[in-house]
């Protein structure tokens, strides 16, 4: 059988389209996905963290930080631990 549907000619563009705005494949806003306006993150969160996510200046504005991943642990500072 062969059956032509548009939805299945249009979703695979509309797949592409938003794997496509995943931060990593080019800088956008991690809350609002814009590209536009984004500010830089501080060299202090770039050493701390191995991924940090784009922001801009209207989240920045907004009291939204920079959503990061991957801590990166160093030995002794910035780490309180507590003894259970
Ligand atoms: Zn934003």
């Amino acid at each position: 059988m062969f059956v032509r549907t548009r939805i299945s000619c249009d979703s695979p563009i509309e797949i592409l389209y938003y794997s496509s705005r995943k931060p990593g494949n080019y800088p956008i806003c991690y809350y609002y996905g814009e590209s536009e306006g984004l500010v830089d993150s501080s060299q202090s969160l770039k050493e701390r963290f191995k991924q940090i996510y784009p922001l801009c200046e209207g989240c920045q504005g907004n009291k939204k930080e920079f959503y990061t991943k991957g801590e990166i642990k160093t030995n002794g500072r910035a780490s309180k631990r507590h003894k259970t």
